[in-house]
Formats: C-alpha cells, structure tokens, sequence
C-alpha cells in the first residue's frame, strides 16, 4: 500500500480489511441506526468546512486565562474550529444549541491509556504489577505475568482493531477528546495498522504511541514483530499529514536492551520518545545514566523535551533534577499507580520542582478510564499527603491541633489544579496545545457539554467544583471533536455499539481459549 491511498473512510478500510480476515466479512461495525425522534434535532454536518454553529447560554469554563470564565455565554465555532468565545455573540447564520443549564468545557486529555486491554477489562481488579510471592488474591493473577505474557501474544490485528475502537469509543463517550494510546501490540505490522486505523476510525484525536510487541517479544513467539525499524514506514504511510487528528508518537522503554535505537530513531523522525519509568525491572540506575547523559549501549544518551515519561514513580534525586531541567513531560496514572504497586504517585516531587503532570488512566483491566475519577484521584491522594503533614505539624492537643502549616509546606490540590492537568496540560504534554486543551478562539473545537440541571449536581454554585467533585459519565451530554458532534444528548452518533460489543466480545472469547485462561466472572483467587 502507497503511503497516500491508505483507507480514508471506515466504510473503505471495512471493504479493504474484509478479504483480509482484519474485520469479519459482512458486518458493518458502523451502519447507522434508524433514526429516531431524538436524533432529528442533531445538528446536521458539524465539523464541515465553514459550517457555523453556536453553543448559547452555558457557563463557560474555558482553561485560557486569556478568555476567562463566565456565569453565561456563548462559544461560535466554524467548521474545525473555535472562533469566539462570549456574551451574546451575534451569529445570525448559525444553528443554535441551547447550553442554559449546562457546563461548556474543553474535553478531557488522556496522556497514557492502553486501550488494547479493552477485551479485558475488570480481569485484574485485585492485581499487583508482578507476582509477589505472597499468594495473595493480588500477587495472581498480575499484570505482567497474565496481562503481557499470557494475553498479549495471542492478539490478532482484529483483536487489536476492536478492543482500541471499543475502548475509544467508552473514553470519547465520557468526554475525553483526546488520547496518547500506548499500544504494546506490535506483533507485526498488520497488528500496527489495524490499532492506528481503529484511532482514526474512533474520530477523536488520538497520539499513536509506538510501543513493543508485548510479551511476545520475551516469549520468542513473534517472528513477524517489526518494532522499532517499521516506525519510518509507519510514520510515512499515515502521519505524512499534519492536519488529521491522528498523530504519532515513538515508544522507547528502557527496560528493554537495546532500547537506544528506538530512541534514535524517534528522534531521527521528529518525534515524541515516551517511555513508562517506575518502581520496578531496575528502572532507577538506567534513568540514572540518562540523568548524566551515559544512557543506552552506547553510554551517551540523555534526556531532552521530546521525552514524555510516564508514572515517574520511585526515581532518585538525581533522576527528578534531569527530568526538571531537560524539560521531559510527566503523565500521572493516580488510582493505577496507588493501586498495582508502581510507587507513590510523584505530586509531591513534582509540586517540589514547580512541575505539573498531566493524567494516565493506563488499564482499565484494572481501573477505569474515566476522567472524574482520575481527578478525584489526584486530588484525594495529594490532598490526604499533605492534610496529615500539617497535622502531624502539632502534637493533636490543644493548642496545636490544628495547626497553621509550617512554611514550606505543599499547597493543597485543588479542583482548578487538577482540571488544568484534565484538559491544558495533556495537550502540551502530547504537543496539541496548539490545537486542543483550552476554549481558545483559533484552536480547534474539542468540547464537552456537561448537564449540571442533573439530579446528583443540582443546584450549580460553583462550576469547577462541581465538575471535578460531583459529576461523571451521565453527565456528559454532548461532545464534539474538532467542531463535529460525536455525542449528542446523552448518545454516540454514528455507530452500532450493539453490533461492536458483539465483536468484542466475540474477540475476548477468542484471547481467552487461545491464551488458555478459563472465563470466570467471580474470579476470587
Ligand atoms: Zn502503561
């Protein structure tokens, strides 16, 4: 296939994939349902070029300190994008939506997501990274051991395509507009193309991250793995584009040997080098050597901005100082970290060196992807941290129960610190600020309109507060991406999800009797 005539359309890549075994033959994932009442009222061709609509009459919590806030106001977008943003905007042309009630936002930003696992979710609520030994119901089954070696290897390209638009799907239905996909399934080049078309035909902005063959590449079992030297091939058959929502970024995981070349040659392509840095697999002396610019085989690799580490957890001085003064981007997976033993989340570290994280859901084999739990998450766990210092500050008796904290003190979380991780800091950690993160006139329209008339939010007092404290996927009513409308009052539009949960399913039965694990919905032990 020529770099320019990859399919463009989802109905094209059905029709492509069909005599390739990528998609059942015959089913159409995407056949539109019958229209219903609810539907007429869709505003019609969203997103088209010079196609004008106004949101009217919401409160607007744009993420642009430049913008502001306001009680109520309206946001005018043509075709892509976001042209105004204010008070009574006049806009004679355009379709109206009523927002009186509702919450205008820009969608959230997911920086590390593996959206893969999808076929596999909730098998590993209990579980821990890596077998402990403790024969627990959290050292086995675990992540490495069932996740990676035993799952990971009997993907198919198809398994790959309908878990990564299953999953996207969920996460665009929950308001997040963008995603970095840490796909770990690069068994061949069929499995990279199936995961990077099932981004394209989620139609939210995605970063295609570039990862490993996962378990296969330990196990000898992937003869037709390919990563890092398709990385070029790749990045020229569907990233030759600057303008199209999906972008590309270059895996680099340094618990790997011979990780080096994957940087090299993320670097050599202008790309992104993200890598996950944690607790365990002797993490801390390799980001050491990088920390002093004697890192990979040939002991002269460093750091630099293009680098996007994720978790970031249990590293040393040294390490964190490299990390600030490089300029390397820090994606935080709160509730996955604090539960599957990576180490503490690093907020305090971060808030000690004047850095900021944006989120990681991570796996949602183990937790959701939702984004009101990632910033509850956050917030709780910097919250309980620095709430029982400053106790501890006194001595529990009267005078010093409740003590004024000691300067030096970490300032507490609060919601506008961690909606700006949600949303801006997601979009500049992927590189997409200039075109997502914020309700910024020129950006692109990445928007969620969110129901605050509900009955677990009513009445609104306060409109950052009550989306990080009291709201979640219910109340994400409308979302649109880069000016098209893609959940409209409470329903996905343009897809058959009955028709993709079967395939999903159909595909977790597959992984499961070719991984030789036993389906047991009350797995216990
Ligand atoms: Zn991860």
């Amino acid at each position: 296939m020529r770099p320019q005539d990859h399919p463009s359309s989802r109905r094209d890549f059905l029709k492509a994939t069909a005599a390739t075994g990528v998609v059942a033959a015959g089913v159409d994932l995407f056949a539109p349902r019958p229209a219903t009442a609810h539907d007429s009222d869709v505003p019609e061709d969203t997103g088209r070029h010079r196609r004008r609509y106004v949101i009217r009459g919401g409160s607007v919590l744009s993420m642009d300190p430049n913008v502001g806030d306001f009680a109520q106001a309206d946001v005018l977008i043509e075709g892509k994008k976001i042209v105004a943003v204010g008070h009574n905007l006049r806009a004679d042309d355009a379709t109206v939506i009523d927002a009186r009630g509702r919450i205008v936002m820009p969608g959230f930003i997911d920086t590390h997501h593996h959206q893969f696992e999808t076929a596999l979710r909730s098998f590993l609520t209990n579980g821990v990274l890596i077998n402990d030994g403790s024969n627990t119901p959290s050292s086995d089954p675990t992540y490495f051991e069932f996740i990676l070696l035993t799952f990971a290897p009997v993907y198919r390209p198809e398994d790959v395509y309908i878990s990564e638009l299953f999953g996207g799907l969920a996460q665009l239905d929950n308001g997040v507009t963008t995603v970095h996909d840490v796909s770990q399934i690069h068994h061949s080049p069929a499995h990279s193309d199936a995961a990077i078309q099932a981004l394209f035909d989620t139609g939210r902005r995605a970063a295609f991250g570039y990862f490993e063959s996962a378990g296969a590449a330990i196990l000898g079992t992937n003869p037709g793995n390919k990563y890092p030297d398709d990385a070029p091939r790749i990045n020229k058959q569907w990233f030759s584009s600057k303008d199209q929502l999906v972008t590309m970024i270059m895996g680099g995981e340094v618990y790997l040997p011979g990780y080096e070349k994957a940087w090299n040659i993320g670097r050599q392509l202008g790309l992104q080098v993200a890598a996950h840095i944690l607790s365990p697999f002797n993490i801390r002396p390799t980001l050491d050597l990088l920390a002093q610019n004697h890192g990979g085989d040939s002991g002269t690799l460093g750091l630099g901005p293009d680098n996007l580490f994720i978790h970031m957890t249990g590293m040393s001085d040294l390490g964190w100082q490299a990390v600030h003064d490089h300029g390397v981007q820090v994606s935080v997976a709160f509730p996955i970290e604090m539960n599957m033993r990576h180490g503490q989340p690093p907020i305090l570290r971060l808030q000690s060196l004047h850095m900021e994280p944006s989120l990681s859901t991570d796996v949602e084999v183990t937790m959701t992807a939702d984004f009101f739990t990632q910033m509850r998450s956050a917030m709780t766990m910097q919250r309980m941290l620095v709430n029982q210092m400053i106790l501890e500050q006194g001595n529990f008796e009267f005078p010093t129960q409740w003590p004024t904290p000691a300067p030096g003190t970490p300032a507490l979380l609060n919601v506008r610190d961690v909606l700006r991780f949600a949303t801006v800091n997601g979009a500049q950690h992927l590189r997409l600020d200039r075109k997502t993160g914020s309700l910024t006139p020129g950006k692109e329209a990445d928007i969620i309109i969110l129901d605050a008339t509900a009955l677990n939010v009513a009445p609104l007092n306060n409109v950052p507060g009550a989306v990080v404290a009291l709201m979640d996927r219910t109340n994400v009513e409308t979302v649109i991406v880069a000016g098209k409308i893609r959940k409209w009052q409470g329903r996905l539009l343009d897809v058959d999800l009955r028709q993709l949960r079967r395939q999903l399913e159909a595909s977790r039965d597959f992984i499961f009797n070719a991984a030789g694990v036993k389906q047991d919905l009350f797995l216990s032990t």
